[in-house]
């Protein structure tokens, strides 16, 4: 009986192993011929101020509309782009796209709106990141200060040397930029405070936890005292009811990001709240 069972389990395992395989290529071909084929489209997730209760940003997020599979989240379709040279593609895709919209999410949600754009832990390592975000910033006359780039712990732990001459780098070009999901990777704040940053965000697993748990609501405080203290902006990700953000306000954290604020939607969709 229990040999059957394993046996059975074995077969049913690799049934699964090579459907799932099977999907990874097929996506990533189709990845390939997304962009050109109109299938990408970036939406837009507005950043509240808590104490002016302002959208002060928008962080692009990147949709696929699969022409079979339907909608795919990034999550799925980054980290494939991530293991070639896709994401590069893929990278410069959103960056010039979201550059060239700002104008028009500008006239929605505000003249000051900032624009926070993600970079992959592979972007960080190619030499062309550098050039192709100064083109952007030429090209489309965007006010530097004005873009912020996401990178996570995780990308800058990958070879943390060739991280900071980017980060060096691309903060020479007046952009800023963020540590996103903060919390989930393995860095310290000591460790980040050496390189160039200006905003730390909270990864939403702690924020979810807000308000029924008491652990985590000390981690939260003690995130933002110590990112206060070597003077990061902290935004707090993933908030979706009004307790936590209670619970936020009260922490003193600087920015919330989430549901309950406002769900990603595509930049004819955005509005203001100010
Ligand atoms: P992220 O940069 O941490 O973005 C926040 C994610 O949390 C988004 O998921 C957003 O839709 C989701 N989110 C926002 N508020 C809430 C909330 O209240 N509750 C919950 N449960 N989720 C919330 P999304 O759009 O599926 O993106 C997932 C991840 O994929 C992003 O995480 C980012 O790491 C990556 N990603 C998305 N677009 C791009 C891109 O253009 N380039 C790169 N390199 N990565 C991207
Ligand atoms: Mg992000
Ligand atoms: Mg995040
Ligand atoms: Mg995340």
């Amino acid at each position: 009986q229990a040999k059957s069972q394993g046996r059975g389990r074995h077969v049913f395992f690799d049934v699964d192993l090579r459907e799932r395989m099977q999907r990874r290529l097929q996506l990533e071909q189709d990845l390939r011929d997304a962009a050109r084929n109109e299938q990408l489209a970036v939406v837009y997730q507005p950043i509240v101020d808590l104490r002016t209760s302002r959208v002060v940003s928008v962080e692009a997020l990147l949709r696929w509309a699969h022409p079979v599979h339907g909608a795919i989240s990034p999550s799925e379709f980054i980290p494939l782009a991530e293991e070639s040279d896709l994401i590069n593609l893929l990278g410069g895709h959103v960056l010039r796209t979201t550059t060239e919209q700002v104008s028009g999410l500008r006239a929605r949600v505000g003249p000051d709106c900032n624009l926070a754009v993600n970079l992959s832990p592979r972007q960080l390592d190619d030499p062309r990141l550098v050039p192709a975000v100064q083109d952007v910033l030429r090209t489309t006359g965007l006010s530097p200060s004005t873009l912020c780039l996401e990178i996570t712990e995780n990308a800058l732990m990958r070879d943390p040397s060739i991280a900071a001459e980017t980060l060096s780098a691309l903060r020479e070009l007046g952009v800023r930029l963020a540590i996103d999901d903060f919390g989930t990777g393995y860095s310290s704040l000591a460790q980040l405070r050496r390189l160039p940053i200006d905003q730390l965000k909270i990864d939403r697993s702690f924020v979810a936890a807000l308000g029924e748990c008491r652990d985590a609501e000390e981690i939260v405080r003690s995130i933002i005292m110590m990112a206060h203290a070597v003077n990061l902006t902290v935004v707090a990700e993933g908030v979706e009811n009004a307790r936590q953000l209670d619970v936020l306000r009260h922490l003193e954290c600087d920015q919330v990001q989430g549901f309950h604020i406002g769900r990603p939607t595509a930049p004819e969709n955005l509005v203001t709240t100010g």
